[in-house]
């Protein structure tokens, strides 16, 4: 019999979902409720080539809110042939961003699960509220099937008291929970198993950095599987430069600038999350379209990518220190993934180190993960493909069978 996990990742207008076969690890149906809330609201389908309908579809609805978005996918499951009444569903995994201190691995959820992300709102209010919207519309539609949270935090419970706490005063750790949570806990755990599994050597013998370039992006030292330091902070504003989002600054900027320009707290917010980073720089926040500016002579494009490309050298460097022994490097998401120009310019120079990538290896073609570094570079670097569904269908299955005995 085959066993069926749909994962459902909720942001604030829209609705991702990925469907899998975790007997053959395929995907069987997946797609994106899009503009949630808005008048050109939509889904779009994609089915598997083999389907008998054709493989990708966008469906124009109006999806008032998340729950009318849920109830749409069901709709369409149900009309998978591979679905069909559900029977095959053994659980829902959903992405959950912050959890806290409270959750460092996969959860069940109950109403006590649900009462404990709904108090952790105040450390990420846009995304948890989503999150629970989620949780509590899937338990209505898909009555019965066990629902798990796997939180984007819980990776980085790991880190070592001496790294997540700030150097602030101790009440406010006390009080308000101001420490480094770190993010993106469930794509980093994932590339560390790949790179793993593709050298051939056990997760708990080698040492290390993967960069998450994305949209966000994140930097993680992962010791033996476990993560010991992450870039993002108590939310994902700290750490490299992002497409919209400052990254590391110094904090007496907030404050002078909400006295001598008279900025409210609000703005600051605005300013720092969402016209910060390479946006802020050049004026665009998309990696692609950046890389074509600066290749057109745009000198703003330019400065935006080396300084993009400095940040992640500056944590690579760091996170050398931090780990002792580095095995390996590992760029994923979309900029890591893709970006020949972003990794050669982050790895520039760092012979002395032990890092050198070739050429040729970063600009070919390649299968989900491969190695680029040249033939003498002591460490290992690594492409690898992200797939954060996928990760939270496997520790949805394990969570559930662990609770099962
Ligand atoms: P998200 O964080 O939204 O999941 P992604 O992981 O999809 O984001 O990454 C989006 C980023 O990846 C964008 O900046 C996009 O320009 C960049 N990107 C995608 N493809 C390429 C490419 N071929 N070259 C350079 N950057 C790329």
């Amino acid at each position: 019999t085959m066993r069926q996990i749909l994962v459902l990742n909720l942001g604030s207008s829209s609705i991702k979902y990925e469907l899998f076969d975790m007997d053959s690890g395929s995907v069987l149906e997946s797609g994106l409720a899009e503009r949630i809330g808005e008048s050109e609201s939509c889904l779009k389908r994609q089915l598997p080539q083999s389907s008998a309908n054709s493989p990708s579809q966008t469906i124009n609805a109006s999806i008032p809110d998340h729950r009318h978005g849920i109830e749409l996918i069901r709709r369409m499951l149900a009309e998978n042939e591979l679905f069909a009444g559900g029977e095959h569903l053994v659980g829902i995994g959903h992405r959950a961003v912050h959890g806290g201190e409270r959750f460092s691995s996969p959860t069940l959820i109950d109403d006590k699960v649900i009462e404990s992300i709904r108090e952790l709102v105040p450390l990420a209010p846009l995304h948890n509220l989503a999150n629970l919207v989620g949780m509590e519309v899937a338990r209505s539609a898909f009555p019965g099937v066990p629902q798990v949270a796997v939180f984007d935090t819980a990776y980085h419970q790991t880190l070592p008291r001496y790294a997540y706490r700030y150097a602030i005063p101790d009440d406010w750790y006390r009080r308000f929970q101001i420490r480094r949570y770190g993010f993106h806990g469930t794509s980093h755990a994932y590339v560390a198993k790949q790179v793993a599994g593709h050298l051939g050597r056990p997760l708990a013998d080698l040492n290390t950095i993967v960069f998450h370039l994305g949209n966000g992006a994140s930097a993680a030292a992962i010791r033996g599987g476990e993560s010991v330091d992450t870039s993002m902070g108590l939310t994902p504003l700290e750490g490299l430069v992002m497409g919209t989002r400052s990254g590391d600054l110094d904090p007496a900027i907030v404050f002078h600038m909400a006295k001598e320009a008279g900025m409210s707290m609000d703005q600051l917010d605005t300013s720092l999350n969402k016209q910060s980073g390479l946006k802020g720089i050049c004026g665009a926040n998309d990696m692609r379209e950046i890389l074509a500016m600066a290749a057109g002579g745009d000198e703003a494009a330019g400065l935006a990518v080396e300084m993009f490309a400095y940040r992640i050298k500056k944590y690579l460097g760091a996170y050398m220190a931090v780990l002792g022994r580095l095995d390996a490097v590992a760029f994923t998401a979309g900029i890591g993934e893709n970006s020949p120009e972003v990794r050669a310019l982050s790895c520039a120079d760092l012979e002395p180190l032990g890092i050198a990538i070739d050429p040729v290896l970063n600009t070919a073609d390649g299968g989900p993960v491969r190695e680029i570094q040249s033939a003498g570079s002591r460490v290992r670097v690594l492409v690898v493909k992200t797939d954060e569904e996928f990760e939270i269908a496997e520790q949805t299955l394990a969570c559930l069978q662990n609770d099962l005995g």
